[in-house]
């Protein structure tokens, strides 16, 4: 029976697996959705692009005698989640998450929680303030139906198209971040609240620091429903897992 990973990646906890799985000389293929320009190189074999939905990541799993899948995507990567979901159950796959627990607001924190994206241009009706906007290209322009406000976006790529924000300032920079760093650029930029989605982990975690350093506000998204997958935290849990589960035996 030969092992042979996918891990569907696209984060700082999946870059530190990839490590981990190389370190052991596991037999593993690393998968981008190919949204930056440059990903960050990998220490195992990568592969960029969608798979095609369910019916094409089913068929890449057999094709690919994939034996194992770990899902490490974004917490709100959840079309990629539950396509891997409804695949691995196609394929018998065994399946598992690299999730991180979500941040918790702590005493004296000024968060507000909002369900999605909608739920937080909503929640920015009012007079215009300077706002970080701290959740990647694709969901930016959005906030053009809050054209009050003045935007700081922190984006990995610069934008290929302007913004669709009257008002706005883009900084390119790729995580992850410290929290020294980003008290910094909310003080030199006068932020007056940050929009983020509910990441939890480690490589973004640093603007919650700062915020919290300098009494800010946070406006809270809160993660998408994810799939009902068996989950765990770290690295080691992966390897304890593998060690137990018996590979899909595709007669290769
Ligand atoms: P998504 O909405 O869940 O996925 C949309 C489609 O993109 C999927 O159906 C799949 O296309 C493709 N895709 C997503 N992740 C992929 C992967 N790792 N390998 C191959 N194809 C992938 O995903 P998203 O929210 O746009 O996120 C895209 C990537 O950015 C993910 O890898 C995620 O880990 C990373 N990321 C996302 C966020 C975020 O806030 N959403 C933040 C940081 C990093 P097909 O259906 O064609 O297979």
């Amino acid at each position: 029976m030969t092992m042979r990973l996918l891990i569907l990646g696209g984060t700082t906890e999946a870059s530190t697996l990839a490590q981990a799985v190389a370190d052991r000389g596991l037999n593993a293929v690393f998968s981008y959705a190919g949204r930056v320009h440059t990903p960050r190189s990998q220490p195992i074999p990568h592969r960029v692009g969608g798979f095609g939905g369910v019916a094409g990541l089913a068929g890449y799993l057999r094709d690919h005698n994939i034996s194992h899948v770990i899902d490490a995507t974004h917490p709100f990567a959840a079309q990629m989640s539950w396509n891997a979901f409804h695949a691995c159950q196609q394929t018998m796959t065994p399946l598992i998450a690299l999730t991180r627990p979500p941040w918790q607001a702590q005493a004296g924190d000024n968060w507000q929680n909002v369900a999605d994206i909608d739920g937080a241009v909503a929640a920015l009706q009012g007079p215009a303030q300077r706002i970080m906007l701290a959740l990647g290209r694709l969901h930016m322009n959005a906030f053009a139906a809050q054209a009050q406000h003045h935007y700081v976006l922190r984006l990995v790529d610069a934008p290929s198209t302007p913004p669709a924000l009257p008002n706005h300032q883009v900084i390119v920079a790729r995580g992850p971040f410290e929290t020294a760093g980003d008290i910094a650029l909310f003080q030199d930029h006068k932020i007056d609240l940050i929009v983020c989605k509910n990441a939890g982990g480690q490589g973004a975690e640093a603007k919650i620091h700062a915020a919290r350093a300098l009494g800010l506000p946070i406006l809270m998204i809160n993660r998408p429903d994810l799939p009902p997958r068996k989950a765990v935290a770290t690295a080691e849990e992966i390897f304890d897992w593998l060690d137990h589960q018996p590979a899909t035996d595709r007669g290769v």
